[in-house]
């Protein structure tokens, strides 16, 4: 069976593609881009940057600045609002996953009716404004999939939204821009694009394309994460970690994510916990409770994390893959949900609302053990106590 690759037309990536923004429209034959960010992109300069470098090209940019974490469909409504201020013609998205998503949701919905939630998957919308991506997180891979997480603000349900539509047609990937990343940051969005090249690996759509970029980008986070957190400065770490999150967006937007991120996303909308922490707190009991059922590539990817040994037996690698996951938390101090401050009688009244969203987004259904949804509510048990317990049987 053949795959189906999507990817957006121009990737510019290393130290400076940002700069290459007037130039990549010009290519792509637009001129009236309003800029889509949030307010600390422009409280530290990043977003009068591009503005500035837009203007000396003579290219007028409208400005909406109010993008907000876990984007809401209240706050794609505004973005909606301010591009109808204008006669635009694309939008530049600056900043992490929130901006780049909200920037996608705009483009899509400015030729749609709403309400959003008629777009969340599994319907395919395939149209959109052109979207030209800048990130600053390394990060969620948004740049480079076709997907968009927007929160429905009436019900909290945070909505997977799937089609070329929400594909950027540019992405412009500047490591340069993530050197201003605090520590939490750099380690929740980094295990992000961790659980992205895991999740696409083992998703029963794996397929050859992905396969390679999914092993590339876990070996080089893995080895990375920890310097980039400790080493904020550290060029190559973070240049490594960037290329890394592209590479993660890549393979889950072409091979689907799995469990972690099904699970992960009523956890970010009912307590909004960031989306890389909620991904951290599932990675390591999520990954112990399904390695059993596709214990090959489970191995693989502890060899290419340097967590196991060639050598080593599978289900000794596989001991090792989980172990290494559960230290990798320590040593990034990811806190347990109870840890975070959230209510036991709100995390534990949820639990089967929770486990019903998580398998209606359908990622669930791409795991190697496929859940039910009493499964699901006993891993989030599980994940509260950060009891861990292998499940190799
Ligand atoms: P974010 O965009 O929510 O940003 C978090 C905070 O970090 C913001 O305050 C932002 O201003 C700040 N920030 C961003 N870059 C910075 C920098 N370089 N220096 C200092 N601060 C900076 O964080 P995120 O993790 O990138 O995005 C999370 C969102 O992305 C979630 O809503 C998640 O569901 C979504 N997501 C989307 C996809 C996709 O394919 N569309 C994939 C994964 C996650």
């Amino acid at each position: 069976m053949s795959a189906n690759i999507n990817l957006p037309r121009i990737l510019r990536v290393g130290a400076g593609a940002s700069h290459e923004l007037a130039a990549t429209l010009g290519q792509l034959g637009v001129s009236r881009p309003l800029l889509v960010t949030d307010p600390f992109m422009q409280q530290c300069g990043y977003a009068d940057r591009v503005l500035t470098a837009l203007d000396a090209a003579k290219i007028p940019c409208g400005l909406f600045a109010d993008c907000v974490p876990d984007p809401t469909t209240d706050s794609v409504t505004r973005g909606l609002a301010a591009l109808a201020q204008g006669q635009y013609d694309c939008l530049v998205a600056l900043g992490g996953g929130s901006s780049i998503d909200t920037a996608k949701a705009v483009a899509v919905m400015a030729e749609r009716d709403g309400p959003m939630r008629d777009y969340k998957v599994p319907t395919q919308v395939d149209s959109g404004l052109p979207v030209i991506a800048i990130p600053t997180t390394a990060g969620t891979g948004s740049e480079a999939t076709r997907a968009a997480v927007i929160t429905d603000s009436e019900t909290s349900e945070k909505m997977l939204c799937m089609g070329l539509g929400f594909m950027p047609v540019a992405a412009l990937v500047d490591f340069e821009l993530t050197l201003s990343m605090p520590y939490r940051l750099t380690a929740d969005t980094g295990i992000d694009s961790l659980c992205h090249a895991l999740e696409a690996y083992v998703s029963r759509k794996a397929n050859p394309f992905t396969d390679g970029v999914a092993l590339s980008a876990m070996a080089t986070i893995y080895r990375n994460i920890r310097t980039a957190c400790a080493q904020p400065d550290n060029r190559a770490a973070r240049e490594a970690m960037m290329l890394a999150a592209t590479q993660g967006g890549i393979a889950f937007s072409n091979a689907s994510v799995t469990l972690i991120h099904g699970m992960s996303r009523p956890i970010g909308g009912l307590f909004h916990v960031p989306h890389g922490l909620s991904n951290a707190m599932l990675l390591p009991e999520v990954t112990a409770w399904s390695v059993a059922a596709e214990p090959v590539r489970y191995a693989e990817a502890a060899r290419a994390m340097g967590l196991a040994e060639e050598g080593d037996a599978e289900g000794v690698a596989l001991a090792k893959l989980t172990e290494g996951l559960r230290q990798l938390n320590a040593d990034l101090s990811v806190p347990t949900p109870q840890e975070y401050g959230i209510a036991p009688d709100q995390w534990h009244g949820s639990l089967a609302l929770m486990a019903e969203q998580a398998l209606a987004s359908g990622s669930p259904a791409n795991n190697p053990r496929v859940p039910t949804a009493e499964d699901i509510v006993e891993l989030y048990q599980r994940v509260w106590t950060g009891q861990g317990s292998d499940n190799f049987g």
